[in-house]
């Protein structure tokens, strides 16, 4: 039995959850909800599920990992490129990292961004985000998945995804109900010291379906699927979310507005838009998966071929629209009057400075949502769902306080974990123990944290190989 189980549901937003369990349509988030402490959790900036998730499991920010989208952005001499994130792109240690060098167990499951697979002390497998082959550590593994777990039925009908409506939405629960099929039977199989186990849903719906009814549809499904997941033994069952949506249709086309102010150019304004188009589908639908299906190289929301790298001296990059879009600067002496006509435009909220390598140069934070996609005008009209700063967090067990509210953020997570399983934190993170979660009278309310140097849990490729070497090695693997 597992001692905590985090169950993630990607973009979970009280908005939506609450006025249903007043309908009282979520039965089992209704019971859990008057058992625990909960409230709102603040996403990263940008609130984007990647670097969300692995904010959330490192306690590391955007800026901190480097990791700003799903996409990594290469900005070489001649051209701007993008790849998707991969776990070799995380340079901070994940909770399961620190978990595993104290023989701490873990099961780690469809987190994004943690593809490839890599050893740690217990399982860790990757669905979405991956071409759900060789995802899974140990490796033989998949071949369990395959058998008993209907993996080759998701792989094999990947397609569904892109015909949108009906046939993706049966296609999502399919593979939630993989998920809850393998966490319930690993938590029974194994020790765990830790169970995170992530939902691609509501997010996934989202992305497929602008239907009020669908999205309660989705919601009374996650409720069943709480209501199996909670037969789970646990002392802690802890529930979050990477970030909100919410509606919206106002889109500021930002590169568009750059091309206007002479800092931006690219190659055939019509063609980039229809791109995007069907590149959003690709993205939505499983990037990596289908693009390998499809035998066609990997394409994203915005293409950045048709940039015009050395007529460009700024650009914008976000795979799918929030309220934040990470701008690139390319010609520093530029830099002052770029960022003084952004701050002149009335759809620029504001302009965060980010200081990372590799990275980007600002955020741009605008009230509405910010598409790097050409448009138009400056201002464009999309109705869809938006992913919002606004997720969901909610923890019961042992000595958690009963109809307590409390409101978080996401790099609060990784240090509540630690502590709740004894475990020192890292020195240097941003977030917070929740310590008003539990009573004041426990334990884990009066222990002293530990704090650790970070130095000691810094993840650079050299501790990574040791890591590996040593749990391969009293595996037998070596
Ligand atoms: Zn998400």
């Amino acid at each position: 039995m597992p001692k905590i189980i985090v169950v993630g549901f990607d973009g979970a937003t009280w908005d939506i959850i609450n006025p249903l369990i007043a309908h009282g349509a979520l039965p089992a988030f209704e019971t859990l909800m008057n058992e625990s402490t909960w409230g709102s959790m603040e996403s990263t900036m940008p609130p984007m599920t990647i670097p969300a998730w692995i904010s959330m499991f490192s306690g590391l920010t955007p800026e901190q990992l480097g990791l700003f989208d799903f996409n990594k952005v290469i900005v070489g001499k001649k051209a701007v490129e993008t790849r998707l994130v991969n776990s070799s792109d995380c340079s901070g240690s994940l909770l399961w990292d620190i978990l595993s060098r104290r023989t701490m167990k873990s099961l780690v499951l469809n987190i994004p961004g943690t593809y490839p697979p890599y050893p740690i002390e217990g399982h860790l497998i990757g669905l979405d985000f991956t071409p759900l082959e060789r995802c899974t550590y140990p490796f033989e593994l998949e071949q369990l998945l395959t058998e008993k777990h209907n993996l080759v039925l998701i792989r094999e009908n990947q397609h569904q995804f892109l015909k949108g409506g009906k046939a993706a939405l049966d296609m999502i629960r399919k593979e939630e109900t993989m998920v809850l099929d393998v966490a319930m039977s690993f938590c029974r199989a194994y020790e765990y010291d830790i169970a995170v186990v992530r939902f691609g849903i509501p997010d996934h719906v989202s992305h497929h379906s602008l239907d009020e009814n669908v999205m309660r549809e989705c919601h009374f499904f996650m409720d069943n699927l709480l209501q199996h997941i909670r037969e789970i033994p646990c002392e802690y069952l802890i529930l979050v979310s990477d970030h909100g949506i919410k509606k919206g249709e106002k889109l500021f086309h930002i590169n568009t507005y750059l091309e206007d102010m002479g800092f931006f150019s690219m190659g055939t304004r019509e063609r980039l838009r229809e791109f995007g188009d069907k590149a959003i589908i690709t993205l939505g639908k499983r990037v990596v998966g289908e693009t390998k299906r499809l035998g066609t190289e990997h394409r994203d929301f915005t293409s950045m071929e048709t940039i015009q790298r050395k007529k460009s001296a700024a650009f914008a990059y976000s795979a799918i629209p929030t309220q934040f879009c990470p701008l690139y600067i390319t010609d520093n002496s530029a830099r002052e009057a770029i960022v003084q006509r952004l701050k002149q435009c009335e759809y620029v909220k504001n302009i965060h400075d980010v200081k990372c390598q590799d990275g980007p140069a600002a955020l741009v934070e605008s009230s509405c949502q910010i598409a790097a996609r050409p448009g138009k005008a400056h201002i464009g009209y999309q109705p869809r769902w938006y992913h919002d700063m606004k997720g969901i967090f909610l923890i019961q067990g042992k000595d958690v306080r009963k109809g307590h509210h409390i409101d978080c953020s996401i790099y609060d997570i990784a240090p509540t974990l630690l502590h709740m399983l004894g475990v020192a934190i890292p020195d240097g993170l941003t977030g917070r123990i929740l310590e008003e979660a539990f009573e004041e009278s426990s334990e884990i309310r009066k222990r002293i944290p530990q704090y650790a140097k970070a130095s000691a849990h810094e993840r650079n490729e050299e501790e990574r190989v040791k890591d590996s070497i040593r749990i391969l090695g009293k595996l037998g693997r070596l």
